[in-house]
């Protein structure tokens, strides 16, 4: 399956932890060199290191509109180029919108869709160029059925699935694939903010996964052959309280 992706070069962002981690652990094993992309610099370089010569780290704070719009020179001086790109990095915000504080949205909605949107249209020149090149962007469950408990999060997940769904269409006669990955509840730092009992639940009746399981599926998408288009893929524990 990942013989399609040994020497290719691969851009993920939010690497630090989590998902973005596992999913550049998983492409260094199917023979890539990867671009860790986080503003964790400290966890970036230690992690950098430690999965040797081929992870490349680059620090940008995805908040920071001009620092994103540069980000393609900097990838392409450490690489000459680039085949995959990864827009993972998100953030979470859960409870009612009667006493959600607007100021944590803001920052919510900017990096899960502002940012997200940005880093694409970011690398699309080089990938236009190039007539070749695959993006995947980490949605959620909560893009494909509204979370009753997370209006913000699902608000900024629906966005990202109404780009991925608009862009693809519009890339492809670029030779250009987009695919939006969807995981339920994953245990990642992203839940640290899960109510304590909520997490103890969770953990009790199967409905979290792990990261490697979401990787997993980020391979998949990302080996299918060129003629094949990548659609969306919804990856789910077994049981789901939504
Ligand atoms: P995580 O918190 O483990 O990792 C997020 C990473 O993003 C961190 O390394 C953090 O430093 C980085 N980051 C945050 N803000 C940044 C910024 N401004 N600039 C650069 N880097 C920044 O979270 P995760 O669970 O691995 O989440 C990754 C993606 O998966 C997110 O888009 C999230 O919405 C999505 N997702 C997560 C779950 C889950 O349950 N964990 C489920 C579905 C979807």
């Amino acid at each position: 399956m990942t013989d399609e992706l040994n020497g290719k070069v691969a851009a993920i962002t939010g690497a630090a932890s989590g998902i973005g981690l596992e999913c550049a652990r998983s492409l260094l094993e199917a023979g890539c060199r990867v671009v860790l992309i986080d503003r964790a610099e400290d966890r970036l370089t230690t992690l950098c290191e430690a999965l040797g010569p081929h992870a490349l780290p680059l620090v940008v704070d995805l908040m920071d509109g001009s620092a994103v719009d540069g980000m393609l020179d900097q990838i392409l001086k450490k690489t000459g180029q680039l085949d995959i790109f990864h827009a993972n990095a998100g953030a979470y915000v859960g409870g009612s919108i009667l006493d959600g504080d607007p100021n944590v949205w803001d920052q919510v909605l900017n990096l899960n869709i502002n940012a997200a949107f940005r880093s694409i249209h970011a690398v699309l020149p080089h990938m236009v160029e190039r007539k070749t090149g695959d993006i995947i962007v980490t949605s959620s469950i909560a893009g494909i059925v509204p979370v009753v408990w997370e209006p913000i999060y699902t608000a900024s997940k629906f966005a990202v699935q109404a780009f991925v769904h608009t862009a693809r269409r519009q890339i492809a006669e670029h030779g250009i694939r987009i695919g939006a990955v969807c995981p339920g509840p994953v245990v990642t730092a992203l839940l640290d903010d899960w109510p304590k009992a909520k997490m103890e639940e969770a953990l009790a009746n199967g409905s979290l996964m792990q990261p490697k399981e979401v990787s997993d599926a980020v391979l998949f998408m990302l080996s299918r052959p060129r003629n094949v288009t990548i659609r969306d893929l919804v990856i789910l524990p077994s049981t789901v309280d939504l």
